[in-house]
């Protein structure tokens, strides 16, 4: 009944980020993949779209370097990995991010505790990260979620009045301020992701930044087998890996960097459209942020209150998929310390390394530690976004999430 009614709609085919019609791909960087491939050189040790695409993204950002790299994932492992950690050394970061932010502090022998997220943002906060500070913390990773960035002023407070570095995990966050400064520039070090959903993109791929020389001679480094290129006697100078990007990545990066501005400004325009189509609708909280920040919206993150909305973000996320919609509802399903690599601890053969080093609170993850993650991850819902959403696109969201809501109303 109320379904038929639903599916009688016309549906609206939404552009999606994992192919074209939700991509800002095109001629550009078919030409300069093709150049790539002509001239034969496909490694970024030889090639020039790999540097040209630091010197770019690094002026882009205002930094003094930037590395390319392989991936995300890789861009982490690169910035945690140039601060050194100690073996059982913490670095207080969220529950609520990639694995890809996570991993690669087991990879380095440093162990993730896990701060508490403000449930509105679900972003971590100054106080959360506080709560879990210990002589042992070594580093703070903030990850700007969804492109919202987090409240940088209390959290670099806080960590230098404690000289501890800031890694900013802008994998979601490209474009977005905070008092008016990009994020990626205001802490040590920042990682960036170009895979296929992040806002530019190369398929896969990785970017870090920073203002600081020896961070940055251990980045490149890093990145590089710690193979000292260009040194008078080169050699292995530590442990390291192969996260070079390709030339190929490289060129598509470089064509898709000058478009980043457009496709920033696009998401914000199209997200402000829905914010003000939504307003007033009971239940549902739009995305909040703070005045001093810009959000560039890699996600488009709805609050259901399921007090007022009969079955929540579950019910309402299955609503919109009867038309078509495809949102995630709880977004990564559960807090990263409740899969099984934190839960077993299932790291290098059976050793249980590094949480082996680590002392018991910081990797206690008890759930009555956890309130604003809990509560926050229970009443998310998150809408799919992408640059070449059209006001069409965007009314037909607002129309579907007010006629189901409406539906579900207590
Ligand atoms: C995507 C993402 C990563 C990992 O990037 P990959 O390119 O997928 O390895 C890390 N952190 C956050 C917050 C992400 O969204």
């Amino acid at each position: 009944m109320t379904n038929a009614t639903l599916s009688e709609t016309t549906r609206l085919a939404l552009p999606s980020d994992q192919e074209a019609s939700g991509r800002t791909l095109g001629d550009e960087e078919i030409a300069l993949a093709a150049e790539a491939i002509r001239s034969g050189t496909l490694t970024s040790t030889k090639g020039t779209f790999v540097k040209r695409l630091e010197r770019r993204f690094a002026e882009l950002l205002g930094v003094r370097h930037a590395w390319a790299c392989a991936s995300g994932t890789a861009a982490v492992h690169t910035a945690v990995a140039a601060l050194d950690p100690e073996p059982g050394d913490e670095i207080i970061t969220s529950p609520i991010t990639d694995m890809g932010a996570l991993a690669p502090i087991l990879y380095q022998g440093a162990i993730p505790v896990f701060a508490d997220v403000d449930p509105h943002t679900l972003n971590v906060t100054a106080a959360t990260i506080e709560a879990r500070l210990s002589p042992r913390t070594r580093a703070i990773m903030v990850t700007h979620l969804f492109g919202n960035p987090c409240d940088m002023d209390a959290i670099l407070a806080l960590a230098h009045a404690r000289d501890i570095a800031v890694i900013e995990d802008c994998a979601q966050a490209f474009g977005a301020r905070y008092d008016g400064r990009p994020v990626g520039t205001l802490g040590a070090v920042a990682s960036f992701s170009l895979q296929q959903g992040k806002h530019v993109t190369t398929g896969e791929g990785g970017l870090v930044a920073t203002n600081d020389d020896a961070l940055a001679r251990r980045m490149v480094l890093f990145i590089n087998k710690a193979w000292g290129y260009g040194d008078p006697q080169p050699d292995h100078y530590f442990l390291a890996l192969n996260y070079r990007m390709s030339e190929l990545h490289g060129a598509v990066a470089v064509a898709q960097l000058p478009k980043l501005d457009a496709v920033v400004q696009s998401r914000i325009t199209t997200a402000a459209r829905l914010t003000e189509r939504l307003r007033g609708l009971r239940g549902i909280v739009t995305p909040r942020m703070s005045p001093r920040s810009v959000h560039t919206y890699w996600k488009y993150c709805l609050q259901v209150d399921g007090g007022c909305v009969a079955g929540g973000a579950v019910e309402l996320g299955r609503r919109l998929k009867e038309r078509g919609i495809a949102s995630s509802p709880r977004y990564i399903q559960k807090p990263a310390f409740m899969c099984e690599v934190f839960q077993k601890q299932r790291t290098f053969g059976t050793s249980r390394y590094p949480f082996t080093l680590a002392r018991p609170e910081a990797v206690d993850y008890d759930r009555a530690r956890f309130p604003g993650t809990f509560a926050g991850l229970e009443e998310v819902l998150v809408l799919p976004w992408t640059e070449r959403y059209t006001d069409e696109h965007v009314d037909y969201i607002a129309d579907s999430v007010r006629e189901a809501v409406g539906r579900l109303t207590r």
